[in-house]
């Protein structure tokens, strides 16, 4: 399409490759920027740049950090022998706003998924596995409650049995096939009290 200078195309191309924005989106996210003050522009350009370039992963439990290990792995309050198993780090954010758990975490930046041909070298197993030490005395499997996510319970349960670590899974108030992220507050406490041994 060449209705647009070839700056503003460029642009609407940016913002349709980000995840869940069509073209049309992505021209109206782009018709904004232009519309705003250059100094909101530049803030906006520099913190793209910035969030980049500083946050990480931290070496311990695979979350977004800016310093390694991670607030959460640092906080010598924090109980390290039950580590909850999410499969993204906004997870992570989701738990934490319900402040009930005081364990640390281990985000697998994925899950099993034998359909899409997405199998356990794909996810960050090989770390939680090395992580199970006599320290760890529970891991809690907080994989989202939908096929894959089940199937990712399953297979770390199977892997985890032998090292003698007591693993469950979280279990009432999510919604078969919903997403551990949109569930409120209240729903996501009760599905960690109420975990089962798996
Ligand atoms: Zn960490």
């Amino acid at each position: 399409m060449d209705f647009y200078p070839i700056a503003i195309e460029k642009l609407i191309e940016e913002f349709a490759k980000l995840p869940g924005i069509g073209y049309k989106t992505a021209q109206r996210l782009t018709i904004h920027v232009l519309n705003l003050p250059g100094e909101e522009v530049k803030e906006f350009a520099e913190a793209l740049i910035k969030a980049r370039g500083t946050i990480k992963y931290c070496s311990i439990c695979g979350n977004f950090t800016d310093s390694d290990p991670c607030a959460v792995c640092s906080n010598p309050n924090r109980d390290k022998s039950t580590i909850c198993v999410v499969e993204q780090p906004k997870d992570i954010i989701a738990i934490e706003k319900v402040k009930e758990f005081n364990g640390v975490y281990h985000v697998l930046h994925g899950n099993i998924s034998p359909m899409a041909g997405r199998g356990p070298e794909d996810i960050k197993l090989k770390e939680l596995i090395r992580r199970i030490n006599g320290e760890v005395k529970e891991v809690i499997v907080a994989t989202n409650p939908n096929i894959e996510g089940e199937a990712t319970a399953m297979y770390i349960s199977k892997v985890l049995k032998p090292l003698e670590v007591k693993v469950t899974r979280i279990a009432h108030g999510i919604p078969v096939g919903g997403d551990l992220e949109y569930a409120d507050e209240v729903t996501l406490a009760k599905a960690i009290e109420g975990r089962k041994e798996i």
